[in-house]
């Protein structure tokens, strides 16, 4: 018999050689028929394989990432079954489980795989699927293994091999199909229920392009029929909302060949949604006790050698400029210029907390392949602080950052979210990690603290934190529920010894302050992608653009049309007039496809009475109403920043 620990710690026991799956049975039939692996002392099984010794299981289903994982990897295999079947003499590469699906690498000799064989493709796979085949898991000595695909004349199995041990090497056969392959793999294929094969790229082998072309099939499964209908149901709708798309239909910003890949510029629509972005920003960090400062994007040699970020983070820099015999980089963080500001006048514990705060510029390499919309840019604005605090003060400084993250996720309807708290790992202090294992110990507790204090979801993981402490990566979900990695919470007890930062404590000796990066609302490339995407391109009234378009019926109501513009814009509210000789019907039109808050419409009733025919963005038609009852109420909405 052996001994199998359960997740919750019960120990039951079993006949030598079980599985996972005898031991989901043993639960329950509903859960084995869920079973997609197993984890096996932390590794990953499969769920029919015999465990012959002691062992801690924790059963894998759909929702566990390693479970879904496994699913996609064996929906790769038999994606390779149905290709075989149709396009006989095909090699395979490798076929990994991805974000969202799956794909294989394949060498499909003089043949090549359309869009019109996807369908077919998907048909098979269904078949294949339905006849109920096991995985099966064989271990194979590695000269038969080299026989095999010797034989098969496939030279890229046979690469692969060559990087393996004898003893490490197995098959894994369903149906028709064998691969070599390290597993783990689901039990058999009819849990593949629903099919679709999504994309054909072309992917160099090894992705080196002096190496031949091969093609790269893209697909995604689920265990069920609903869930890939909400699954493309998402995707239509994500296609609908995509940052870029939006960007240019709304003339949020734009890019140019001669300016340089991944620079950004923003247009006047975009860059009202950056002044009332800084403004909220600007108001709340006031509120908070923070001071503003300006500080140049560039900066010496011996700052970035002092900062450690020469040369450790050389890779993520512009290349230096070269000036009176110095050399000048781009800025790729605001910290070390910040940290000379705290510097630059001597500094009591009286002066503590110290917060200062910048939109603070930076500049970072990222490789041309990498770049994408607003998401990866090499010219990022970021909502940038550093608060300089005593140990003491740590606590309140950062349930006060945290607060002010959940004070802006209310303001922009954010309500899924999930901190990612980054530890140190004991082993490698003074490698990866700076050497202070109680200054590690200290801060990891002072902040998990703070974040089951603060009742914020939040998990944990091992050997991720910055050299220099741990770190909290704030991930957030837009409205369609895809996921945004926001911006990073850094507490640092290491710079602040650096740059020789000090300040005199209660007892008159020199003490270095810890130090708190933070930047709630991210930069304003990502946070702005990611409203884009929030709204559909719908921005309440106050991060709106074009707040208000007056649409006047004809020309004759031209003048009044332009006089409540001018009343509007005097009370601070963006409007503007469509002069255009167009039907109101076109107009409308058009101002919905702009997605302007409000529009008013204004004929020979309203002209005479001194009103407003008012029509807001997704409510349709609100009534006639006075100029001024107008002005008031839209004020407000604006001023009390509402959601709509
Ligand atoms: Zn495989
Ligand atoms: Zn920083």
């Amino acid at each position: 018999m052996i001994n199998i620990t359960l997740p919750d710690g019960a120990v039951r026991q079993y006949e030598n050689g079980s599985t996972a799956l005898d031991v989901a049975k043993s639960i329950s039939e509903g859960l084995a028929k869920k079973v997609l692996a197993a984890s096996v002392n932390g590794q990953v099984w499969d769920a029919t394989r015999p465990i012959n010794d002691d062992a801690s299981l924790k059963l894998l289903t759909w929702n566990d990432t390693d479970g879904k994982n496994t699913f996609w990897h064996s929906s790769a295999h038999l994606m390779a079954e149905a290709v075989e079947s149709m396009f006989p003499g095909v090699k395979f590469w490798v076929g990994p489980p991805v974000e969202n699906g799956f794909y294989y690498d394949m060498d499909l000799g003089d043949k090549k795989i359309t869009e019109d064989d996807l369908a077919a493709l998907e048909k098979k796979m269904n078949e294949l699927a339905k006849q109920n085949n096991g995985f099966v898991r064989k271990e194979m000595p590695k000269t038969d293994a080299i026989n095999y695909f010797t034989e098969k004349g496939d030279e890229y199995k046979l690469d692969l091999l060559s990087n393996l041990n004898d003893g490490e090497i197995t098959f894994y056969t369903q149906g028709n199909f064998t691969d070599l392959c390290r597993g783990p793999h689901i039990p058999n294929t009819s849990f593949i229920k629903a099919i679709k094969l999504t994309n054909i790229a072309g992917a160099y082998w090894k992705g080196d392009e002096k190496n031949k072309m091969l093609t790269r099939l893209y697909g995604v499964t689920f265990p069920s029929q609903k869930e890939l209908d909400e699954y493309l149901a998402l995707l239509e709708e994500a296609k609908k909302r995509d940052h870029r798309k939006l960007g240019k239909e709304l003339s949020i910003y734009t890019m140019d060949d001669d300016v340089g890949q991944g620079l950004i510029m923003w247009m006047p629509n975009g860059t009202v949604i950056i002044e009332e972005l800084e403004k909220l920003a600007k108001e709340t960090e006031l509120e908070a006790g923070y001071k503003r400062v300006v500080t140049p994007h560039i900066a010496k040699e011996s700052m970035y050698l002092t900062s450690g970020h020469l040369p450790y983070y050389a890779d993520s820099m512009y290349p230096p400029m070269e000036m009176d015999g110095e050399k000048y980089y781009l800025r790729s963080m605001n910290c070390p210029h910040h940290h000379k500001i705290f510097a630059a006048e001597p500094k009591s514990y009286r002066d503590l907390p110290y917060r200062i705060a910048e939109y603070g510029t930076v500049y970072r390499y990222e490789q041309s392949g990498e770049l994408f919309g607003l998401m990866r840019v090499r010219c990022l604005h970021m909502n940038d602080a550093h608060i300089y605090c005593t140990r003491e003060q740590f606590n309140d400084e950062f349930r006060a950052v945290n607060e002010m993250y959940l004070k802006y996720f209310k303001i922009f309807g954010i309500e899924r979210y999930v901190m990612r708290l980054s530890l140190h790992s004991p082993e490698k202090l003074g490698v990866k990690y700076v050497n202070e294992p109680e200054l590690w110990k200290e801060t990891e507790t002072m902040v998990r603290n703070v974040l089951v204090e603060s009742g914020i979801p939040f998990v944990e993981v091992q050997d991720e934190a910055a050299f220099y402490g741990p770190k909290i990566d704030v991930q957030i979900f837009s409205a369609i529920g895809r996921e945004f990695t926001l911006a990073t919470n850094q507490v640092d007890f290491s710079q602040g010894r650096s740059f020789k930062l000090q300040y005199t404590g209660q007892d008159n000796k020199a003490e270095t302050p810890l130090i708190i990066h933070r930047a709630p609302l991210g930069t304003h490339e990502r946070f702005i992608g990611f409203l884009l995407e929030q709204y559909a391109g719908k921005f309440p009234a106050w991060l709106a653009p074009v707040q208000v378009k007056v649409l006047p019926i004809s020309d004759k109501f031209m003048d009044y049309a332009k006089t409540v513009a001018g009343k509007l814009k005097k009370a601070d509210i963006r409007a503007e007039v469509d002069d255009r000789n167009e039907k109101i019907g076109k107009k409308i039109r058009d101002t919905e496809l702009l997605k302007i808050p409000y529009m008013l419409v204004i004929g020979e009733k309203e002209m005479n009475e001194n009103k407003v025919a008012v029509r807001r963005q997704g409510k349709g038609d609100l009534g006639v109403k006075g100029v001024e009852e107008f002005i008031n109420e839209i004020a407000a909405e604006i001023r009390e920043r509402r959601a709509d």
